[in-house]
């Protein structure tokens, strides 16, 4: 154990992000008080990552040293890892990644095992993914009974509910995806399955496209359904006609999204072990079964050089400094790795054969506020490709120079990477939603434009949180706008789009997600997945009345853009949303 030293600077952070800490993730004693701080927290996380340092004898760094380093850039909101880490780093617990796949195959035992294994992982605060793809469909016959399958979509109603039944062992309720591959025969079943609201409400749904049937879409052809147990082709669907459903459902209620299933592969860097079938909950990170990834994100708005007057929006980057956390950060995820506890010896074998890691981003819609760039224009598009392969560049670098010091991921002579310089992990890079590092460290979250310029927000158990943008607050008071009128105003609407009265250049920079095409949106995505080895996490919000047809533009342009996937969420679709413009503070 490290020893916290006595000088060490306080850990300063807000009240949203004291609020949220407080409540899941400092650890208490037996009667439920919170038994550490802020501070207790970075250092115990610090503490407990850096340890894993003195495994290693050619490293340049004192694991003491490395502590201090590790604090500070947490505390000084730099960098966070995901949730899982500060809950359970340094606890007898000890799981520290947020992202699962496990297997489901076509046996009770197999479905029953992956159900046994997702509960394990939950109690944990990690998230699971799943593809139900194996599992024959409804109606075909079962061997050793002789009876009739009951099919994917009412299995995972089992998982549904077990999911619901499993309060958390003081992390967090579970976070599942679902995952169908288009040409099984049971797919109509399960693009209606969230039909209904208050249906699979612990899962995120996506449809598994191929290019095979993209293709068949755009040619209005029929296409093979699949039965997965005996490989038999089980009928035909015109895939116009499925696609056409399938953006309906969306447009009604966000679900199911779509991943592309190929193309995910086609990025598989260990494809020897396997085959990828499924992401984990949020859809950032693909994963081979029984594999799991820990992520980690760097705060772009901590990156931006204050009062640098420049028509080259790049030079107010501070590149020098992001590279430096690029580099901890990375040294930081692979000892999570070595430090985590696995639920099962399974994916302890796993992770540590391809010693995945995802580090992304979040702070990027107020890094653009502070470069006075509008999300929705093509410098800001210029400058996300510019960071993020920055970052992806900069990451493998760092993760070069650890494989240097403590050898590369053991698959990595099997892995597409194996003609280059060894490098210690399989992936590094990643696009997380960030939903609760973003509160506690104040920032926007992930690579998404801001949801309201001043809103309501309701966390964890319907604890209910009030924000006005600090950048926006900033840039009315320093044109002497700023009244509490206007608040009032703004907190009703979030967006100042119909605010003719400010001037142009603010009602251009302060734009937010509803301000926003969706097209723009998408390209964003678009932008970030260019140069991240997994997938990127991002909603391409729509207002309440988008129609159809601009979902199923949607879902064709992120095909045509390169994304792996695209989640779409029309305003008001669902009654229980987690941000709500309109509520007043
Ligand atoms: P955080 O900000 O808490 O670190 P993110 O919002 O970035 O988490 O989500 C990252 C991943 O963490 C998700 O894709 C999912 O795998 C997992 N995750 C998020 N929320 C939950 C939850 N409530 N239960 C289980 N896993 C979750």
């Amino acid at each position: 154990m490290i020893q916290k030293p006595k000088n060490l600077a306080p850990a300063n952070i807000s009240e949203n992000a004291e609020l949220v800490l407080s409540k899941r993730y400092y650890r208490k004693d037996s009667d439920g008080n919170c038994i550490e701080t802020a501070s207790d927290l970075f250092w115990r996380v610090a503490s407990a990552i850096a340890e894993e340092e003195k495994k290693y004898a050619k490293s340049n760094y004192q694991p003491e040293e490395l502590a201090e380093k590790f604090y500070s850039v947490m505390t000084n909101g730099y960098f966070l890892p995901n949730s899982p880490t500060l809950m359970n780093a340094g606890s007898p617990l000890g799981q520290l990644s947020a992202c699962f796949v496990l297997p489901v195959g076509d046996s009770i035992e197999e479905i029953f095992d992956a159900i046994k294994y997702a509960a394990m992982i939950h109690k944990s605060g990690g998230g699971t993914g799943f593809s139900f793809s194996n599992i024959r469909s409804k109606d075909s016959r079962v061997g050793t009974t002789g009876g009739v399958a009951s099919g994917p979509v009412s299995f995972l109603r089992i998982f549904n509910t077990a999911t619901e039944q499993i309060k958390q062992g003081g992390t967090r309720r579970g976070a599942n995806m679902g995952i169908l591959r288009i040409d099984h025969p049971d797919i109509m079943e399960f693009i209606r399955a969230k039909e209904q609201e208050g249906e699979f409400v612990n899962f995120n749904l996506s449809v598994a496209l191929t290019e095979k049937f993209m293709e068949a879409v755009e040619k209005g052809e029929d296409y093979d359904l699949i039965d997965p147990h005996s490989g038999a082709a089980r009928g035909t669907l015109n895939a116009k006609e499925v696609f056409d459903i399938l953006v309906n459902k969306a447009w009604i209620s966000g679900d199911p999204g779509i991943v592309f299933l190929d193309r995910i592969n086609r990025d598989n860097p260990t494809p020897q072990q396997g085959e990828m079938q499924s992401t984990n909950p949020c859809g950032e990170q693909p994963l081979l079964p029984y594999e799991a990834c820990n992520l980690g994100s760097i705060n772009l708005s901590k990156f931006v050089i204050p009062n640098k007057t420049s028509d080259n929006k790049e030079e107010a980057v501070d590149w020098d400094s992001l590279k430096e956390i690029i580099h901890l950060s990375v040294r930081f995820l692979d000892n999570v790795i070595d430090a985590s506890k696995f639920p099962l010896e399974k994916i302890a074998e796993k992770v540590r054969t391809n010693r995945k890691i995802g580090l992304g981003v979040m702070g990027f819609a107020d890094m653009l506020f502070a470069l006075e760039l509008p999300y929705n224009s093509e410098e800001a598009l210029q400058l996300a490709e510019k960071i993020m392969e920055f970052i992806q560049t900069e990451g493998h670098n760092a993760s070069r120079q650890l494989a240097e010091e403590r050898g590369a991921f053991p698959a990595f002579s099997e892995s597409i990477y194996k003609d280059g310089k060894p490098l210690r992990n399989a992936t590094v890079t990643t696009i997380a939603p960030t939903g609760t590092l973003s509160i506690i460290a104040g920032c926007s979250s992930g690579v998404e434009p801001i949801f309201a310029l001043a809103f309501a927000r309701h966390v964890m158990d319907g604890e209910r949180l009030v924000e006005v943008n600090p950048y926006f607050e900033n840039a009315l008071k320093s044109c002497d706008l700023y009244t509490n009128e206007l608040m009032d105003a703004v907190t009703n609407v979030g967006s100042i789009a119909s605010f003719d009265f400010l001037p142009q250049h603010i009602r251009d920079t302060f734009v937010t997600a509803m301000d926003i095409s969706a097209e723009a949106h998408l390209r964003m995505q678009a932008a970030f997945q260019k140069y991240t080895d997994n997938a990127v996490s991002k909603t391409v919000n729509l207002p309440n009345n988008a129609t159809i047809q601009d979902i199923d533009r949607i879902y064709r342009l992120a095909y045509t853009l390169g994304c792996k996937g695209v989640t779409v969420y029309r305003d008001g679709c669902k009654s229980g949303q987690v941000l709500n413009i309109g509520s007043k503070k």
